[in-house]
């Protein structure tokens, strides 16, 4: 599916460190699908498979230990699940309400996804990047020490609610813990818990409280590590080695397969929209290997 010529201003692109502030803006060229297909299979394997690159880079048979394959939809799956994140006079995405405790929620029957991750992790850049087909929805961010910690509810469509809760840090607020962690019990429409994870620090100390308050309620959930375009490739490998790891020992209730993301690039983020349209009951693929 992929064309095989690359465009020259995006073949420049891709020779561009990630960090650069003007890479954030032309980078966002890929945020949708129909142009990511466009690219050479190996670039576009990166951008929609990053986890299968990085593993391209150990010997072959040398490392089995990453899963690939749990979920691994086809080019046509993950394009068919862009639609559910397109913005249309049909399809209306939007900025629900937000919540200080569960009671304030929505009382809505749609499947329900949330984000949850210690502050600055990038949850809002990922959310922002996952709506960036929809651009009229102002993605919240609270972040003044001293604000109220809301629950911020995003609807898509007739399809799916997204919960994005707020952002904790180490020694969390009792208040804060008991907010969630209702949440977390007690929302009956939660299908998935998508903790976010920074791929260059690894699991943090903080971030245990929401590991701990999954496993706890034997909440099935999602390792999503953001920000994987600013690492070196060694470091890459070396902190997914380890989550994997983390994952596959310590965990019960956690999806084996890791996640990887960047919200400047959209690696990762075509298929973490599929993987959400599928679980969520909208989109049947044929991804799964087993769930
Ligand atoms: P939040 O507190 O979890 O909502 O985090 P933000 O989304 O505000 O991100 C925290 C910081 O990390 C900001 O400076 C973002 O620009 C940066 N950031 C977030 N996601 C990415 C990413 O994928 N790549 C890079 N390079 N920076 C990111």
């Amino acid at each position: 599916m992929a064309a095989h010529r690359l465009r020259p201003g995006v073949c420049r692109l891709f020779a561009m460190g990630p960090e650069l502030g003007s890479a954030r803006r032309a980078y966002s060229a890929f945020q949708a699908f129909t142009e990511v297909l466009r690219l050479p299979s190996k670039q576009l394997t990166k951008l929609v498979f990053p986890l299968q690159e990085l593993h391209g880079h150990f010997v072959p048979g040398s490392r089995p230990d990453l899963h690939l394959n749990i979920f691994h939809p086809s080019l046509e799956d993950i394009a068919r699940a862009e639609s559910f994140f397109t913005a249309s006079a049909r399809n209306r995405i939007e900025y629900l309400t937000a919540a200080v405790r569960l009671d304030h929620a929505p009382d809505l029957r749609h499947p329900e996804v949330c984000f949850i991750g210690r502050s600055n992790v990038g949850k809002s850049s990922l959310i922002k990047a996952l709506f960036s087909l929809a651009p009229e929805v102002e993605v919240r961010v609270s972040k003044k020490p001293g604000h109220t910690k809301k629950i911020n509810f995003y609807k898509v469509g007739k399809y799916f609610t997204l919960a994005d809760m707020p952002g904790y840090g180490y020694r969390a607020p009792e208040d804060f813990v008991d907010m969630v962690e209702t949440y977390l019990k007690e929302r009956k429409n939660l299908m998935r818990t998508f903790l976010l994870v920074d791929s260059v620090l690894g699991i943090q100390k903080a971030d245990n409280i929401a590991i701990e308050m999954c496993e706890e309620f034997a909440l099935p959930y999602v390792m999503v590590l953001t920000k994987i375009d600013k690492s070196s490739k060694g470091h890459l490998l070396k902190q997914v080695l380890q989550i994997q790891k983390f994952v596959d020992t310590k965990t019960q209730g956690c999806f084996p397969q890791l996640f990887p993301v960047s919200a400047v690039t959209y690696s990762g983020i075509h298929l973490l929209r599929c993987f959400i349209a599928d679980i969520t009951g909208n989109l049947k693929t044929n991804g799964f290997q087993f769930s």
